[in-house]
């Protein structure tokens, strides 16, 4: 079956040229047992390596059942030593993770076996050579004989027509040499056997045929006993069809179980290098904007919520509902019907405190108002709120009570829900137009607990549209007229609603009507006059001289009805906002807004002064701290990695030896690899 004519072999080096096999021609048949002997030197290895495609060969042709092989590519060969060459070596190349069963195994997974056949045809195979008893242990803990009788095993494992073996008793003794011969005469009827030995004593007993080389040549062929020689006989050892997808699977599979340690270890490692990649990247990426080194000043912007993005509809100016679902774009979290009262101050319990003397009066049995007793010992202590509505929330932000249906009702978060029903004197402060030290004051009830921790309080749209509208209007002038057309015009400051007012109603301050109380006004004809943009306005309302509660001292009071009438009078201006997820998704989202014909413009960015020359020297301090924490982790874990894989790659070079292909090698560190991002990502 294998048939040299006139096969040389030089080996070149910068110096010379050895000839290390001249003009050998040889015929080798199936039941052969064939001892090449020779001394050191003569050519022996290299014979063997030529017959069993481990080396190339320059001059002659070697054929294969009469086939020229000197027309084989790469994967021709890789194919001829997979089906049909078995190796035993004077080393033995066992794979030192695995138990002698594994090693076994292996080869029985290379030829495509499914892992539990493996199994269960390894142990047979392992009574064969007498190792059955000590399958679980590590092959490094075999003796010299006893990892011989596993190459063997391994061997046979591979069902091939040819096993050639180099000096494989050169590291044992006499006894165990003898052992070794034996085993291999026994077990390969059938096979072309080739057998390396320079102790031509000891191989003697088992040969058919003997070679022998001297200086690169055969000096001696001759066979010892020829019945058993099937010549050119092809014997069918019906190799099975499997997809690589099979061997890649339970090869991995057997890895991975053969090593659990290095398997743990290896997945520590990529889980190591994906969190602090991503951590890292994060803190790296936040740093890259320029705009965090920046002073905050602003004259339209009291709030500088990073994440608050301005929108305008450039084809409407009215918001409905359908407007605000549209601008819900990826990336925004929440949409802010009323953005004025983002730059609006609320106060809740704990905000604020009262100085010695102040404090707040019984709520009223029948609204359940208190009032400040002195409203000048009232002290901030926390400048930080800015108002919400309610209208950006929906039930499944709750984890308990409802979203506020009336007008004094809020939702906030607590781990509390005994909370729910409770009522707050709740300040709103517009500091722009107001000045420091007033406020309006309600009683409001929590009607729903937030699910998720902020400390973010939400509120009815009727307090929002109420706050709104005082960012709008200037001026509020109530024009009394007597008789003979002569008006007083009394001045407010700001407009606050009363829900308990009923139907269209405005209420003023009682130290502001009283100097009302003069003969020359005429009562019913009065006006409210209110200056938005330096336009006027009238509206004739019912005007109430009695005072209404304890708002605000200085506030025109209207009913629900009268406030709904001037804030539809001036709903022009309107622009509501968007809250993104993350700062870093600032420009897509601008850019996904556009695209659906809104405009937004980035509150923080639109803030930014001058740099804060500390600030900057953090920025780029932390910078490189991430970018190096980066490149250092990675690095180190590349090393890590590779050392880890650089033992495996000895063990590759045995797999190889025994019939795994590169490409089958590629994919199963491929698979591998997959294996191990796809288990790390999972986990964390
Ligand atoms: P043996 O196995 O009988 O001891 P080898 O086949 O290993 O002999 O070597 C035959 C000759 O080829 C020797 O002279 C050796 O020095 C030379 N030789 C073997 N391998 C190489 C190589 N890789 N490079 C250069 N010369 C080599
Ligand atoms: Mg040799």
């Amino acid at each position: 079956m294998l048939k040299l004519e006139n096969v040389s072999k030089y080996y070149y080096s910068s110096s010379s040229v050895t000839c290390a096999l001249r003009k050998i021609n040889l015929k080798l048949n199936i039941g052969e047992f064939v001892a090449i002997t020779g001394e050191s030197g003569s050519g022996k290895t290299t014979l063997l390596n030529i017959l069993s495609g481990l080396d190339s060969y320059e001059d002659g042709e070697m054929y294969y059942y009469n086939k020229k092989t000197s027309f084989f590519d790469s994967s021709d060969w890789e194919n001829y030593r997979k089906d049909e060459i078995a190796f035993i070596f004077q080393n033995y190349n066992l794979i030192d993770s695995f138990t002698v069963l594994e090693n076994v195994i292996v080869s029985y997974i290379i030829e495509g076996e499914s892992y539990k056949d493996a199994k269960e045809k390894a142990f047979e195979i392992l009574k064969i050579v007498g190792l059955e008893k000590d399958y679980h242990k590590k092959a490094t803990k075999l003796s010299g004989g006893q990892k011989q009788r596993l190459s063997i095993a391994r061997a046979l494992a591979k069902n091939t027509n040819i096993i050639v073996a180099d000096e494989p008793t050169g590291n044992l003794d006499a006894e165990n040499g003898k052992a070794i011969l034996e085993l291999l005469k026994k077990v390969s009827k059938d096979k072309l056997v080739i057998v390396v030995s320079h102790n031509i004593s000891e191989i003697e007993p088992y040969m058919t045929r003997k070679i022998r080389l001297h200086d690169g040549e055969i000096v001696l062929d001759e066979t010892v006993e020829d019945d058993k020689i099937i010549n050119n006989h092809v014997v069918e050892r019906n190799k099975k069809e499997v997809h690589d997808i099979k061997r890649i699977f339970n090869f991995s599979f057997l890895n991975i179980k053969s090593q659990p340690k290095k398997t743990i270890l290896m997945l520590l490692l990529v889980m190591i290098s994906v969190f602090s990649s991503f951590v890292f990247y994060a803190n790296f990426k936040a740093n890259l904007d320029d705009n965090r080194t920046k002073v905050l000043e602003s004259d339209f912007f009291l709030n500088f919520d990073e994440t608050r993005l301005i929108v305008k509809d450039a084809n409407s100016s009215i918001i409905t509902d359908d407007i605000l679902q549209k601008a819900n774009v990826k990336k925004v979290y929440q949409v802010e019907k009323y953005d004025y009262i983002t730059d609006v101050n609320y106060y809740r319990l704990g905000d604020y405190k009262f100085a010695l003397g102040g404090g707040m009066s019984e709520p009223d049995p029948n609204t359940g108002v208190s009032n400040f007793i002195d409203s000048s010992a009232i002290e901030l202590v926390k400048e930080d709120k800015f108002m919400r509505s309610s209208s950006s929330l929906t039930e499944k932000d709750l984890a308990y009570g409802r979203l506020p249906k009336n007008m004094l009702e809020m939702v906030v978060y607590s781990n509390d829900s005994s909370l729910i029903g409770k009522k707050e004197l709740v300040l709103f402060k517009n500091s722009r137009y107001w000045g420091d030290d007033s406020y309006l004051k309600y009683n409001v009830e929590i009607v729903g607990i937030l699910q998720e921790n902020t400390n973010q309080a939400y509120f009815s749209d009727e307090i929002c549209k109420m706050m709104e509208l005082s960012e709008h209007i200037l001026d509020i002038n109530i024009e009394f007229y007597n008789e003979k057309g002569k008006f007083t015009r009394f001045k407010f400051n700001k407009i606050a609603i009363d829900p308990t007012l009923a139907g269209i109603q405005v209420m003023g301050n009682k130290s502001v009507f009283n100097s009302l109380n003069r003969p020359d006004v005429k009562i019913p004809n009065n006006f409210l006059k209110i200056r938005e943009n330096y336009i006027d306005s009238y509206f004739e309302f019912d005007i109430n001289l009695k005072s209404s509660q304890n708002i605000c001292d200085d506030a025109i009071v209207l009913s629900l009805n009268a406030f709904e009438i001037i804030y539809s009078k001036y709903n022009s201006d309107k622009q509501f906002a968007v809250y993104i997820e993350d700062y870093s998704y600032t420009d897509d989202v601008i850019r996904e807004l556009s695209r659906n014909s809104f405009t937004s413009i980035s509150c923080f960015r639109s803030s930014v002064a001058g740099y804060d020359t500390m600030k900057v020297v953090i920025r780029y301090v932390n910078l490189l701290i991430s970018g190096f924490a980066l490149i250092l982790i990675n690095v180190l874990i590349i090393f890590i990695g590779l050392s880890i894989l650089k033992v495996k790659r000895n063990d590759y070079i045995i797999f190889k030896m025994i019939g795994l292909t590169n490409k089958l090698i590629k994919k199963i560190n491929f698979s591998e690899l997959v294996f191990y991002g796809i288990c790390s990502n999972v986990i964390l």
